[in-house]
């Protein structure tokens, strides 16, 4: 916390901080070699992260304090400090301090909460392969041009929480949102991908989704390195309705496979045949099996 190592429960500050106009990260390091195995983590996509909390902070007018090799070494320590020997979620939070006149405020803090996050990926691991019933939801996603989905920023996540609970009452597991135009967006705390002919389409960014660094791997190395065809445009409601499979990508989510969305129910079998290749594709590649990609993982 703002450059010393301390305990959680020592990590105070003011109940008057501005802590609503702060902006975060989430990534991931897993355990090298075997998911559910032993021995050091490895940072997955470190720069994209780093770079996007940079742009979040631009975006919203706060003044980062410290450069990305520092934060990396912060990172590192505060996974070593804390022993894990497991997967670890880290979530840098940057807000700006208290009492400090609007505009471009001059001080921020930095906090960068670490825990242990178990995988949802495993072949047999039944968190990966339980039923997920999808609803649409009559939230809107929040609009570019009111407040800009592509910046990591907590005010983000209300409408994430309206369409989870929305989602909940009503006897779903997640939500699909439709952005302000009525196309396809993303759900509340990942992007959605669909299967089309044996095509994995997903929406543009301008469907005020968040710029997903999952999303941008998978569009980018799945053609290449799994042989599976990929492309970005729009979708509609009747495409997440006609869809062969459709699943979620996101650091937290990783691969999340969707059975039904507003209670139809997609493809034949589950999780369906693209999205288990996927979900065994990113498994090896987050654990550094595969070779060409290990310049994704940064060791702690
Ligand atoms: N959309 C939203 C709203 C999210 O919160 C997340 C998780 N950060 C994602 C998409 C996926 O982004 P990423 O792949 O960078 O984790």
């Amino acid at each position: 916390m703002n450059g010393t190592v301390v305990e959680t429960e020592r990590a105070l500050v003011s109940a008057m901080e501005p802590i609503h106009l702060g902006i975060f990260e989430g990534i991931k390091a897993y355990l090298e070699g075997d998911l559910a195995g032993r021995g050091h983590q490895n940072i997955f996509a470190w720069n994209q992260h780093v770079n996007r909390l940079f742009r979040s902070a631009q975006v919203n007018g706060l003044v980062m304090p410290y450069t990305k090799d520092q934060l990396l070494e912060a990172v590192k320590t505060t996974i070593k400090v804390n022993a894990f020997t497991g997967n670890v979620y880290i979530q840098p939070r940057i807000w700006p301090k208290a009492g400090i006149p609007s505009g471009t405020y001059q001080e921020s803090h930095v906090v960068i909460p670490t825990w242990e996050m178990p995988t949802i990926l495993g072949a047999g691991n039944p968190t990966y392969i339980k039923q997920r019933r999808f609803n649409v939801s009559s939230w809107r996603r929040i609009a570019t041009d009111a407040l800009p989905p592509q910046a990591k920023s907590w005010a983000n996540y209300g409408n994430s929480g309206l369409a989870e609970r929305e989602s909940r009452r009503l006897g779903y597991d997640g939500a699909i949102l439709l952005d302000n135009r009525g196309y396809v967006s993303e759900s509340t705390g990942a992007c959605i991908m669909v299967v089309k002919d044996e095509k994995i389409v997903t929406p543009p960014v301008t469907a005020s989704i968040l710029e997903s660094v999952t999303r941008d791997y998978l569009l980018k190395y799945l053609p290449l390195d799994a042989g599976i065809p990929t492309e970005i445009r729009d979708l509609t409601r009747l495409d997440l309705y006609a869809s062969e499979e459709a699943f979620l990508c996101g650091t937290g989510g990783e691969v999340t496979p969707i059975t039904s969305i507003d209670d139809i129910k997609l493809g034949d079998t589950y999780p369906g045949p693209i999205t288990t290749r996927v979900h065994d594709y990113y498994s090896r590649v987050v654990s550094g099996n595969v070779e060409k990609r290990r310049n994704w993982l940064t060791p702690v």
